[in-house]
């Protein structure tokens, strides 16, 4: 069963065909499915982030589902850094958890997660810029990485985004995108943005801008 908002915005974009260029349309198609291709179930190392609230227990809305676009890669390393050396960009640690929908913390989640470089470019030979995690005992993740940039591909503007594929034991698989509020020019000309796909920006812990998501996944 597609949660309420995935048939809200499947009827918006069938809808709104007129606007969109065909790259637009060709781009929401690539919704995929599939499982992940990592084994599930065990808890990553804990990650240190005390100031995350407590999940409130309460029915949450399941994270809006977006497309994976084409330049998704399997099997990326597991790293939680995807840093590179000389990265040339501000750097981003993006911490929160994975919910199942009553507001239960996921451990052993798997999160793959893939992105521009800080120049709009996105690796496709090699890992860079992509990589997979699993949320630990208390479905936390954290994500250190650089401020992707805009991009044209397929002939659509993208804004700054970041790309997960999340998957828990007895979730359905989740594909969406994050985005940064700040990016408000950016995100307003971008036919994908939505804006329950915000991080909340946080204070500096040394050369890290601080952001937080929490996701949340429907049951198989
Ligand atoms: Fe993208």
């Amino acid at each position: 069963m597609p949660a309420r908002r995935d048939v809200l915005k499947g009827l918006g974009a069938g809808l709104g065909l007129g606007g969109l260029s065909m790259g637009a349309i060709a781009y929401r198609a690539l919704l995929r499915e599939d499982s992940l291709l990592y084994a599930l179930g065990q808890p990553g190392p804990e990650v240190d982030a005390p100031e995350l609230p407590e999940p409130s227990g309460r029915p949450l809305e399941p994270t809006l589902r977006l497309a994976d676009g084409p330049l998704y890669i399997p099997k990326s390393p597991l790293r939680r850094d995807l840093r590179a050396r000389s990265h040339g960009g501000q750097e981003l640690a993006i911490r929160g958890r994975v919910l199942d929908a009553s507001g239960r913390p996921l451990a052993g989640a798997v999160l793959d997660i893939w992105q521009t470089n800080a120049q709009g470019t996105y690796d496709v030979q090699g890992y860079g810029y992509r990589g997979h995690q699993f949320s630990d005992s208390d479905g936390r993740f954290e994500l250190i990485t650089v401020r992707p940039k805009e991009y044209h591909g397929l002939g659509v503007f993208r804004t700054p985004h970041i790309h997960f594929k999340i998957q828990g034991l007895g979730s359905r698989p989740l594909a969406t995108q994050i985005f940064l509020p700040d990016e408000v020019e950016a995100n307003a000309k971008d036919f994908a943005f939505d804006e329950s796909l915000q991080v909340a920006l946080g204070r500096r812990e040394g050369s890290l801008q601080l952001a937080r998501f929490d996701f949340v996944l429907e049951q198989a």
